[in-house]
């Protein structure tokens, strides 16, 4: 269990792997399964109390009769049936942002192609909980360590050595450097600071990219928290009423919103933010449609999530 912790604390400090609370780690233990809860930031793991400890016998026959996103208890992640389903002991999901870029930029054949040389197994959208893990398991060929490409989503690793574990999901980072420019993307990472001016009550951010349109982002997500945490949209700034909270106002100089963002929406925002900026006018091929996305927002278990993180 201590070397558990300690993987899953690494992966969890790694902005470029995990955002916030987002991405989770499991381990089988004896008849026990432990997963990380949900709300709570992998980057916490120094004791197991983020971790729920659940009889594995019990959940796996819970998902048997139940093939949906019925949860076994309250407070377990919605990503809980990949760590259940996966016979593998140690499952480590995480939201890698090279592979939210490389999903929106890459044509998907290519892409598609590009993941199986590498023996990594490319699944497209699903919503994050039983659909989604369903498909892993169908591309699951029980090697001693198994990885996962979910389109506009993250990775799954999965295995049975934690060392192995590790050095695979930084492997598989390295092979995306294939496909993106890891400098320019940690550049733009530092590029965007989330600040709050108190009088205008305005969140701002010095806009990394000036001549960028950013309305062309409008109507997609590039990944589930993008549609759980920011419904908003892009209005080039034309000093017009703004008294809308939802829309975030961009000029040359800012891109900012009037109100005051909490610690995980502007995580997220800079993700976002980063991505945007990195994609700038490139095409873009694979990203998560608006209706998927307000859908995912509505759902029971998103409205708890979203409460949990205020
Ligand atoms: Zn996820």
């Amino acid at each position: 269990m201590k070397s558990f912790l300690k993987y899953s604390k690494e992966i969890g400090n790694n902005f470029l792997l995990t955002q916030g609370p987002g991405g989770n780690t499991s381990t089988k233990i004896l008849e026990n399964i432990y997963i990380k809860k949900s709300g709570m930031h992998l980057s916490d793991s120094i004791n197991n109390s983020i971790f729920q400890k659940v009889n594995l016998n019990k959940i796996i026959s819970f998902y048997e009769k139940n093939k949906n996103n019925q949860k076994f208890e309250e407070g377990l992640s919605i990503e809980t049936p990949i760590h259940v389903l996966l016979d593998a002991k140690h499952v480590f999901h995480y939201h890698s942002i090279s592979s939210l870029i490389i999903s929106a930029i890459t044509k998907k054949d290519e892409l598609d192609d590009f993941l199986s040389k590498r023996k990594i197994q490319p699944i497209n959208y699903f919503r994050p909980g039983y659909e989604l893990a369903k498909e892993i398991l169908k591309k699951n060929n029980k090697e001693e360590i198994n990885s996962f490409f979910l389109y506009s989503h993250g990775m799954v690793v999965s295995g049975n050595n934690l060392r192995n574990i590790r050095s695979r999901i930084y492997k598989i980072e390295n092979e995306f450097e294939k496909l993106l420019d890891n400098k320019r993307l940690e550049q733009l990472l530092d590029l965007v600071q989330i600040n709050y001016d108190t009088e205008k009550k305005q969140t701002f951010i010095p806009n990394p990219l000036p001549n960028l349109n950013y309305e062309v982002f409008n109507n997609l997500y590039f990944f589930p928290d993008h549609a759980v945490f920011l419904p908003f949209s892009f209005c080039k700034d034309n000093n017009s009423i703004k008294k809308n909270k939802n829309i975030i106002f961009f000029n040359k100089e800012k891109l900012y919103l009037n109100k005051c963002l909490d610690e995980t929406e502007k995580i997220y925002l800079k993700v976002l933010l980063t991505i945007c900026s990195y994609i700038d006018s490139k095409k873009i091929y694979n990203v998560i449609n608006k209706k998927t996305g307000d859908n995912l927002r509505k759902s029971d278990d998103e409205i708890l999530r979203i409460r949990v993180n205020k």
